[in-house]
């Protein structure tokens, strides 16, 4: 029954439930705990997106996506483009969902370092989400309609991110 939610959630979100989660599904009864287990394939809530304007040594904006229970991320030089203009996104390590809320002051000599600030945030609704593309409807204050993010041959971290017209 678990492991049934676990290859919806898998289905749901394209990329593969970690091994973390599914230990912590392994290792308890949830006949018993009150414990919530997660992975019940579409999450109730909308998932959530957010843009962080980051001033590092250049600047660029973080455009960060709720996938899987982490923040899925790249980085996107020129911004996240209003119109159908194909933008570089460079794919980053994921951050945990928390990360969504920062803003403030990286301190120098650290990673990153520099001003965050929150440029855009909202939900978003799922139309695709697999290893290669990504089709999404953002619903921010300043961000909204269907977006297409897509894996190039470039490199294995180079992607595009535009508006779907
Ligand atoms: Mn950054």
């Amino acid at each position: 029954m678990v492991l049934e939610q676990y290859r919806n959630a898998r289905k749901t979100f394209g990329f593969s439930a970690s091994r973390k989660a599914k230990l912590f599904v392994e290792k308890r009864n949830f006949s018993i705990t009150r414990e919530p287990k997660g992975g019940k394939g579409k999450p109730k809530h909308k998932p959530i997106f957010v843009v962080q304007e980051h001033r590092a040594r250049s600047l660029h904006y973080d455009f960060r996506l709720e996938i899987g229970g982490v923040l899925k991320s790249w980085a996107v030089p020129k911004g996240v483009p209003f119109s159908g203009e194909k933008r570089l996104a460079i794919r980053t390590e994921d951050h945990p969902l928390e990360y969504a809320n920062f803003s403030g002051i990286i301190p120098e000599g650290l990673y990153g370092a520099g001003v965050v600030k929150i440029w855009d945030r909202g939900k978003f609704v799922p139309e695709k989400i697999s290893e290669k593309e990504i089709i999404i409807e953002l619903r921010g204050r300043k961000l909204k309609g269907k977006y297409v993010l897509i894996k190039t041959k470039f490199s294995k971290n180079s992607w595009l991110i535009f508006r779907k017209k």
